[in-house]
């Protein structure tokens, strides 16, 4: 039998066509399952954990899902760029310029729980120098900024 399309979150052409693309690029094959996942992950409005996506796609879907395939999903979204996960909260998002290679810097709302994805490039290989001066070798290096959003400091101004 064919891959058969799951019930799925709504997902707006330009969506559609962005992991299309992407995947046509890097010669993965987008299943409808990962498609699936992907749209879910795109009509939440905050990173959501793998136990929450699981929970949506399971009612969506109307059916069990084991936890191992949307994390192997996860894995392949992210890989291939069009997800992130974020380090401190191990909470899922949709990248929101998946369209080139980019460093990802990431705001925090402690208050809505909203993120924000920036790019401050140069920001990555100026923090790999100063471990380097420190003669620390870094493989991996993660900005996340925590604190309230615009509309959330507004609010608490008010
Ligand atoms: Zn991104
Ligand atoms: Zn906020």
């Amino acid at each position: 039998m064919p891959d058969q399309l799951p019930p799925m979150a709504p997902l707006a052409s330009r969506w559609r066509k962005l992991a299309e693309t992407t995947c046509r690029e890097k010669s993965e094959r987008l299943t409808p399952a990962r498609l699936a996942v992907y749209a879910e992950l795109l009509a939440c409005t905050n990173p959501v954990s793998a136990y929450e996506l699981i929970a949506l796609l399971e009612s969506r879907q109307n059916r069990k899902i084991a936890p191992l395939t949307v994390y192997r999903q996860l894995d392949f979204l992210m890989r291939i760029g069009l997800v992130h996960r974020l380090q401190s909260t191990h909470a899922y998002m949709v990248c929101s310029h998946p369209d080139h290679v980019h460093e990802s810097q990431f705001l925090l709302c402690s208050a809505c729980g909203s993120v924000d994805e920036v790019e401050a490039n140069g920001l990555e290989k100026l923090l790999t120098q100063i471990a380097d001066e420190h003669g620390f070798k870094s493989d991996n290096v993660v900005v996340e900024v925590k604190g309230l959003c615009i509309d959330c400091a507004k609010q608490e101004q008010a």
